[in-house]
């Protein structure tokens, strides 16, 4: 049981990042002190969003200088800190050298945070955002489990540096923090562990994956067709509920599965139809298996024939119940997050229409 005095700040790292953008509003809106420790904090370009959420909600933002790769760097930051959101990590799938870019951040970021929380005493709980990706590396990992369901129980196994390095870089980094977190006593972990993040985001032009993903749906890149890639899929705005049910909730512990929906890419590309279909290139068939086989590394160098036989008409399924029973999580309709997310693409320019 860890309460937490909600007159002191909340550090939440990444807050410049697309999930964590939408938990630092939900702490603003709160009332609560928050406490940014961001890689630029002189680059009001960054911090604009951030910025505005800010001026018009109860609570304040403080931005301090901070770098995954810099140890000791976030302890200005977490001093008089109860309560810790670690989010920081990159989210991306084509890289050169996905130590550098991808493992080292996630799991040496990890524990330079965690180890900024061993040396300061106000610390009570830190909560992780992990990821769905620590618990399994291809959908075809499900046949290996218990009752063909992805569960809290489960760690990724499957994933290294040459196939879902992203994966590994989650998975290294979970464990890292649980072993941190083991040898000592006086703060709590509490993990998160998303599956894929869709829905609009206070900054609508991120980088995160993510956005990639969906765009391709409408500016031409699917026309031909989408693959059926099973997933799991959580809106943002529920994703940041959760994080900040994972902070308050004294008795909140373990890890948690937080995912609104088991779907696939063509599946989520449908739910865009009914609005979008006259207006933009929504894919309208499933790409099968045998062309993707072919075709899929030649136009997508990430795309290789392993990920392409482990994961295309190879379903997701995860159990979210954890989530739903402790956290009290409750999840919007995919098609309100599709739909909603694609709108504030057209919004801002990112797909136009056709003809
Ligand atoms: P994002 O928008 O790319 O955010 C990543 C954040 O990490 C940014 O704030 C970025 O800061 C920060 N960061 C990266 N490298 C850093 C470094 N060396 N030092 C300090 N900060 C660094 O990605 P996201 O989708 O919001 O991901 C946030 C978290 O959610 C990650 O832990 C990710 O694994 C997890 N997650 C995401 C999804 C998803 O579908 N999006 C699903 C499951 C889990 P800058 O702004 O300075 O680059």
């Amino acid at each position: 049981m860890t309460t937490i005095e909600r007159s002191a700040p909340v550090m939440v790292t990444g807050a410049t990042g697309y999930v964590a953008g939408l938990l630092v509003k939900k702490l603003l809106e709160e009332g609560l002190t928050v406490h940014a420790p961001v890689r630029d904090p002189n680059n009001p370009e960054k911090l604009k969003y951030l910025n505005e959420i800010a001026s018009v909600t109860p609570g304040e933002i403080k931005y301090f200088k901070a770098d995954l790769l810099n140890d000791g760097s976030y302890a200005e930051a977490m001093a008089g800190c109860e309560l810790v959101f670690h989010t920081a990590s990159p989210f991306k799938i084509d890289v050169k050298d996905p130590q550098k870019e991808l493992v080292d951040p996630a799991r040496l970021g990890t524990r330079n945070v965690l180890e900024t929380a061993n040396q300061t005493p106000s610390v009570k709980r830190v909560v992780l955002t992990s990821s769905c990706a620590a618990i399994y590396g291809d959908n075809i990992d499900l046949k290996e489990t218990p009752n063909n369901v992805f569960t809290e129980e489960m760690w990724n196994t499957s994933s290294s540096l040459e196939h879902g390095a992203y994966s590994y870089s989650k998975t290294v980094a979970e464990k890292e923090a649980w072993k941190i977190n083991e040898a000592q006593s006086r703060w709590d972990l509490v993990v998160i562990n998303p599956s894929l993040v869709i829905g609009p985001g206070i900054n609508p032009h991120g980088t995160s994956e993510t956005f990639s993903m969906i765009r391709q749906m409408g500016d031409g890149t699917l026309k031909a067709g989408a693959p059926r890639w099973g997933f799991g899929i959580v809106d943002v705005r529920d994703l940041a509920e959760a994080h900040y049910k994972a902070g308050f909730i004294p008795e909140a512990q373990g890890r948690h599965i937080i995912s609104g929906h088991n779907t696939d890419l063509f599946a989520m590309s449908q739910t865009l139809l009914d609005k979008y279909g006259k207006d933009y290139p929504i894919p309208r068939k499933a790409l099968p298996k045998w062309l993707m086989w072919l075709i899929g590394p030649i136009v997508d160098k990430t795309m290789t024939r392993k990920v392409i036989t482990r994961n295309i008409d190879v379903p997701w399924k995860g159990d979210n119940s954890k989530g739903i029973r402790e956290l009290g999580m409750r999840y919007r309709p995919l098609a309100e997050s599709m739909n909603d997310f694609f709108q504030q693409m057209i919004d801002n320019g990112l797909v136009k229409k056709t003809g």
